[in-house]
């Protein structure tokens, strides 16, 4: 037996974890954190339903700080297990988590400077950088397709997810009553094409699939068509002397558009232009590209092979310092800036907007996902204005939206992968999306797969791999109550039962004939007639 809880990335795209239990082990999938404003992230300070020192492991699908982002809180609060992930995820963790831990301790430091100006008690950031730190020292990185042997029967095997570089499918298998089950986590899933990583690889079997649902009602344009999208709005650019924004996440889509744009020159459709690299997280996990060629896809290794790097420009800038950032904008004529964060809500890119929303020959291009409730999201839902430092900022400049850079697969893709398992007892968990993309490709896959479909809940729990399987709660009483105790509690309440209702029939008797219902009346002779009849009988 097998109890579960749904910890986040349900019915929501960020937070993604899930609790597992077996015996005494108990274990985690992903540990990520909350994104997209205050309320949301609110449920990263809550205390979950276990102790971080009681898990034994946590198996993290890629470095994204939705997925990875707890583990340094986790480390904080007493965690000593083993984070088993991939090299590269590990190499990735390494520079997001000193990024976060800077983040928490900045919003902390802000949160508490306005706290003492109204009075009120500090608080403590979720974790410090010597945190986030302290906690690359218990990861565990293995290879793709390795397969591990953990405690209890444990079996668990990375294999790619073409999501970002190092991303991982986990398959894990357990030993239940003799038999061996098999539980697979898509993570995110990658968009098929997508430059530098490899394509997800294929599962065709399991007992239960955890799928993700970021893009579960919508569809990507075509890779062909977005690269010529992005062309034609870089060269409007170089015509009008103007600039082109990209918020983007450093991981992955800053290296997928340094490649496309490396791409246009090499086929010599585009001349140099600058293009600012403005974040020292980009500029890192960049770094970390280069050393781990070999997990590149064919496409790029060729490129490698004629001498020529992928990951390079003939103009690119990589601005480190906040002076390096903020000297871009003094810079006139046309050029590309690439800054974090993705979603515009917090880093650099905000003074970016600041200084282009209101210009109308600027471009802004989005090409991730925009969460619910981010900056990023109002202005892709085409809103006039924004306010950004305190200052309402007029949005007049070019909006696009670039759905084929896109890390994850699209509704398409996603049924195409599922398509590959071929045993029909699977379950299919939908998770990471939002609810209604969630729903929608649910509903799909019952009707064209005919599986057996569910979108948990946060903290709902669940028990795998039991023949029937009892709601909690008449488990509690069966385990609880014994035959003994029975009598007694029920011969208790019957008699604080009876004094109340002889209270109010008291009551009752008081308010005069004409209050005396001949329904109640009926009712009591009822009653009375039970009682003499039980009363016979022992
Ligand atoms: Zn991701
Ligand atoms: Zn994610």
């Amino acid at each position: 037996m097998v109890r579960v809880e749904f910890l986040g990335g349900v019915r929501t795209v960020t937070g993604s974890a899930t609790l597992f239990e077996k015996g005494s082990l108990k274990w985690l999938v992903d540990c990520g954190m909350f994104q997209g404003g205050k309320e949301i992230e609110r449920k990263n300070y809550n205390t979950a339903s276990y102790h971080p020192r009681d898990l034994s492991f946590i198996l993290l699908t890629h470095a994204h700080i939705d997925h990875s982002g707890l583990i340094p809180k986790l480390v904080r609060e007493g965690f000593r297990g083993k984070v088993i992930c991939t090299k590269v995820t590990f190499d990735l963790c390494e520079v997001m988590f000193r990024d976060s831990g800077h983040i928490q301790e900045m919003e902390a430091e802000w949160q508490n400077r306005k706290n003492r100006r109204s009075g009120k008690q500090g608080t403590a950031p979720l974790y410090t950088v010597k945190d986030a730190e302290k906690s690359l020292r218990f990861f565990s990185p293995v290879e793709y397709n390795e397969m591990i042997s953990l405690n209890d029967g444990l079996k668990v095997r990375f294999q790619d997810a073409g999501h970002i570089l190092g991303s991982a499918i986990i398959e894990l298998w357990v030993e239940e009553g003799g038999e061996e089950k098999k539980l697979v986590f898509s993570g995110d899933l990658g968009n098929s094409g997508q430059p530098i990583v490899k394509d997800p690889s294929w599962v065709r079997e399991a007992d239960f699939l955890w799928l993700e649902s970021t893009y579960g009602n919508r569809l990507h344009k075509s890779k062909e068509e977005t690269a010529q999208e992005l062309l034609k709005i870089v060269q409007e650019a170089i015509g009008h002397q103007a600039k082109v924004i990209i918020p983007a996440f450093a991981l992955e889509r800053t290296q997928a558009i340094i490649y496309t744009l490396g791409q246009f020159m090499r086929d010599g459709h585009l001349s140099s232009i600058p293009v600012y690299i403005d974040s020292p997280l980009a500029i890192s996990a960049t770094e970390i590209f280069k050393k781990n060629s070999d997990c590149f896809d064919r496409e790029t290794e060729e490129i490698l092979l004629r001498g020529e790097n992928p990951l390079d420009l003939p103009d690119i800038i990589y601005t480190r310092t906040t002076e390096e950032s903020k000297a871009i904008n003094e810079i006139e004529g046309p050029g590309i800036i690439i800054s974090a964060s993705g979603m515009c809500d917090a880093g650099r890119i905000k003074h970016h907007l600041k200084h282009h929303l209101w210009r109308e020959q600027s471009h802004i291009v989005f090409i991730g996902y925009q969460g619910e409730g981010t900056t990023g999201r109002r202005i892709v839902d085409g809103a006039e204005s924004i306010r950004l430092f305190g200052e309402e900022v007029a949005i007049k400049a070019h909006i696009h939206t670039l759905g084929g850079f896109s890390a994850h697969a699209d509704q398409k893709g996603l049924l195409e992968w599922l398509s590959h398992f071929e045993n029909p007892q699977l379950e299919v968990i939908v998770n990471h999306g939002e609810e209604r993309n969630s729903m929608v490709l649910a509903q799909i896959i019952q009707e064209r797969f005919h599986l057996k479909v569910s979108i948990p809940r946060r903290r709902e729990k669940r028990v795998l791999f039991t023949p029937e399987e009892k709601p909690e709660y008449e488990k509690a009483v069966e385990e609880k109550v014994v035959p003994e105790e029975t009598l007694h509690l029920l011969l208790r309440h019957l008699d604080r039962n009876y004094k109340r209702l002889r209270r109010k029939l008291k009551r009752w008797k008081g308010m005069g004939e004409e209050a005396h219902d001949p329904h109640r009346l009926k009712q009591l002779e009822e009653v009375n007639r039970r009682i003499e009849e039980l009363e016979s009988e022992l």
